[in-house]
C-alpha cells in the first residue's frame, strides 16, 4: 500500500557526514531549494561517521606513512601527501566559515588540536622517516614538523610508548602540532540539526529500498517507513546516494550505466579502548606506525588520544578484519547480493587477486584479545589486558573496478563519486581518506552534478572556502594567511585569540 507521496528538489539518502556536508553546502548556495533526507537508523551519524566507528583523524598526511612512497632511487614522492593535505585544508576552511557565520557554535564540540606523529623502528625505517621528513619539511603545508631519533626526546614526546622499552633497536618519530582529532559523529549531528532549523525534512527510520527514473526526468524513491511498515514514494530532481556502505546497492538499483561493472570489498574494524584514566593521561598524540607487510593501508595501527563525549580517551587500532556486511548494521548477504552479471568477472578477478589480503583479513578477525594485546605492546610495552576493552568499529566498502593501470578487478583504496551523465544522481563509494575530505568530495559532486550553477555559485563558494580553485602548496603566502585564520576560528592554536 502506498501511503505518502512528495516531490522535492533534492533528496539525500543517509544521514552521515557526506549527506550532512552536501546538504549544508547546498543550503548556503541555493537557500530556496527543498531538501529531504532519508535515514534508515533512528539518529544521524550512527554508521561509519560515528565517533566510535572511525579513528577521528583529520587526515592531512601529517602522520600517515602510506601517503608518502619511497621511489626506486630512494627519494620520497610527496605528491599524494600534498593532495590529501590540501583536501583537508578545504574542510577546515568550510568548518571555519560555519563557525564564523554562527551556524556552528563551538568548534571544540567536534575538532581538537592534537599532535600527529609517525613512529618507526629499525634502521631502514628510520632512514625512510628521515628522508620523508626532509622531503616534507621544505613544503609550507608541513611546516613545523620535527624529527627525532633521540631516545630522551622521544620519551618527552611519547612517554607511554617509551616507558619499559628494552630493545636497542633504533627508533625515530616525527611530530607536528597542527594535527587534529575530529569527532565526525558530533559534526554530522551538528550539521543535521542546523539543516533541520533551515526546514530540511529529515526522516529517520526511513529506508530507501528502490529508486527509478520517471518519464518526466525525476527520480522516484520507494521508501519504507520502518515504524509504520508503510511504503512511500518520494521524488526529486536530484538524488545524492550518501548511504556509506549501503551506497553500492542503491547505485546498482538506479540502473545508471556509470554504476555498472563496479563491486565492493568490505573491510571491518575493531578498536581497543583504554578504560584506565591514569594511562589515558600519559598520552597526548595520534601516533601512526607502518603497515605490516600484506596489510591494507587503512589497517595501519595507531595509538590515538581521542575526544569523545567531552572526555579524553585512548584508542588503539583499527584492526582490520573481514565481514560480508556493507554496513555495521547491514546484512550477511550484502556482499553476495552485490554481485551482478555486469560486475561478476570484475569481482571474480578481484577475488583471485586478493586471496592473500582476504586471508590476512580473516586471520585478523580470528585474533584473540591476547594476540591483539601483543600488537598493542609494540606501542605500549607494559600494556595490561585489564586496562583495555575491544569495541567494534565501522565497516568500509572499498571499490573494486577494472582500471587501465591495475587491470581487471582492481581494489581501490580511495573515495569515488559516481554520477549520471546528466548530473541528476550521484553516489559516493569507498571510504579513504573518508570523512576528512568530505568538503573536497562534495565540491566534486557539485561540479559534476550542477555545472550549470557553478559560475553563479562561485563567489559564495569562495566565501565559504577562500582557497577554492587555488593550490595552497604553490601559494605559501595565501596558505599562511588562510591557515592562521582557520586555526584562529576553529580555536586550534591557543596562541591565536579568536576574533570576536
Ligand atoms: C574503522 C574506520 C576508521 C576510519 N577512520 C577515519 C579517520 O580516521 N578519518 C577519516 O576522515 N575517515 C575515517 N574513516 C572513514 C569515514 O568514517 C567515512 O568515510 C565516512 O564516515 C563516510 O561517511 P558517509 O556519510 O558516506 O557514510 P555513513 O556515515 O556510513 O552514513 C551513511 C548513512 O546512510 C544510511 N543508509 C544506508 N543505506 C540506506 C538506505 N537504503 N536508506 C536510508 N539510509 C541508508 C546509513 O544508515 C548511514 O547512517 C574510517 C572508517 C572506518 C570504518
Amino acid at each position: 500500500m502506498i501511503n505518502r507521496q512528495t516531490k522535492t528538489d533534492v533528496i539525500l539518502i543517509g544521514a552521515g557526514i557526506m549527506s550532512a556536508t552536501l546538504g549544508t553546502m547546498l543550503k548556503e548556495l541555493a537557500p530556496d531549494w527543498e531538501i529531504t533526507v532519508f535515514e534508515k537508523l533512528a539518529n544521524a551519524g550512527e554508521e561509519s561517521s560515528n565517533e566510535w566507528n572511525n579513528a577521528g583523524t583529520g587526515h592531512a598526511a601529517l602522520c600517515e606513512l602510506n601517503y608518502t612512497v619511497e621511489k626506486k632511487d630512494g627519494t620520497i614522492d610527496i605528491s599524494k601527501a600534498i593532495k590529501i593535505n590540501e583536501q583537508f585544508q578545504l574542510s577546515k576552511q568550510f568548518w571555519a566559515y560555519l563557525v564564523s557565520s554562527k551556524l556552528i557554535r563551538n568548534p571544540q564540540d567536534f575538532i581538537m588540536p592534537l599532535p600527529h606523529m609517525s613512529l618507526v623502528q629499525g634502521e631502514s625505517n628510520v632512514a625512510f622517516l628521515r628522508n620523508r621528513f626532509e622531503a616534507l619539511s621544505n613544503n609550507p603545508l608541513f611546516q613545523g614538523m620535527e624529527f627525532s631519533d633521540d631516545t630522551a626526546k622521544l620519551s618527552e614526546w611519547i612517554p607511554l610508548i617509551m616507558k619499559g622499552r628494552t630493545t636497542n633497536e633504533p627508533m625515530a618519530a616525527t611530530k607536528i602540532d597542527t594535527g587534529t582529532d575530529v569527532n565526525f559523529g558530533a559534526l554530522t549531528r551538528i550539521l543535521l540539526d542546523h539543516l533541520k532549523s533551515k526546514n530540511v525534512a529529515i526522516q529517520y527510520k526511513h529506508s530507501v529500498d528502490d529508486l527509478k527514473r520517471t518519464k518526466d526526468g525525476l527520480w522516484e524513491l520507494k521508501v519504507r517507513n520502518m515504524q509504520s511498515g508503510t511504503v512511500e514514494r518520494h521524488s526529486a530532481k536530484f538524488v545524492f546516494i550518501g548511504g556509506g556502505g549501503g551506497s553500492l546497492h542503491l547505485l546498482q538499483k538506479s540502473g545508471i550505466p556509470e554504476g555498472k561493472g563496479i563491486g565492493g570489498f568490505p573491510v571491518s574494524g575493531l578498536f581497543m579502548v583504554c578504560n584506565n584514566p591514569e594511562i589515558v593521561e600519559q598520552h597526548h598524540a595520534k601516533v601512526y606506525g607502518k603497515a605490516p607487510v600484506g596489510a591494507p593501508p587503512m589497517s595501519v595501527p595507531h595509538l590515538d588520544t581521542r575526544y569523545i563525549d567531552n572526555k579524553k580517551t585512548l584508542l588503539f587500532g583499527p584492526f582490520a578484519g573481514f565481514s560480508p556486511k556493507f554496513l555495521k548494521t547491514g546484512s550477511m548477504f550484502d556482499l553476495i547480493t552485490s554481485v551482478k552479471p555486469h560486475n561478476l568477472f570484475t569481482m571474480l578477478a578481484a577475488g583471485a587477486k586478493n586471496v592473500p589480503l582476504t586471508r590476512y583479513l580473516i586471520q585478523q578477525v580470528m585474533l584473540s584479545k591476547e594476540k591483539r594485546m601483543k600488537d598493542l605492546r609494540d606501542f605500549v610495552p607494559d600494556a595490561k589486558s585489564a586496562d583495555w576493552d575491544l569495541v567494534v568499529a565501522g565497516q568500509r566498502v572499498q571499490v573494486i573496478k577494472d582500471t587501465s593501470h591495475g587491470g581487471k578487478g582492481t581494489l581501490q583504496f580511495g573515495t569515488e563519486v559516481i554520477s549520471a551523465a546528466d548530473g541528476s544522481i550521484a553516489a559516493l563509494l569507498g571510504a579513504s581518506p573518508g570523512a576528512s575530505t568530505a568538503v573536497h568530495v562534495m565540491l566534486q559532486v557539485i561540479k559534476q552534478c550542477f555545472p550549470q550553477y557553478v559560475k553563479e555559485w562561485e563567489p559564495k563558494i569562495k566565501q565559504m572556502i577562500p582557497s577554492y580553485g587555488v593550490s595552497l602548496a604553490e601559494n605559501p603566502e595565501l596558505f599562511k594567511e588562510i591557515h592562521a585564520s582557520t586555526e584562529r576560528t576553529l580555536a586550534l592554536n591557543s596562541e591565536l585569540q579568536p576574533v570576536v
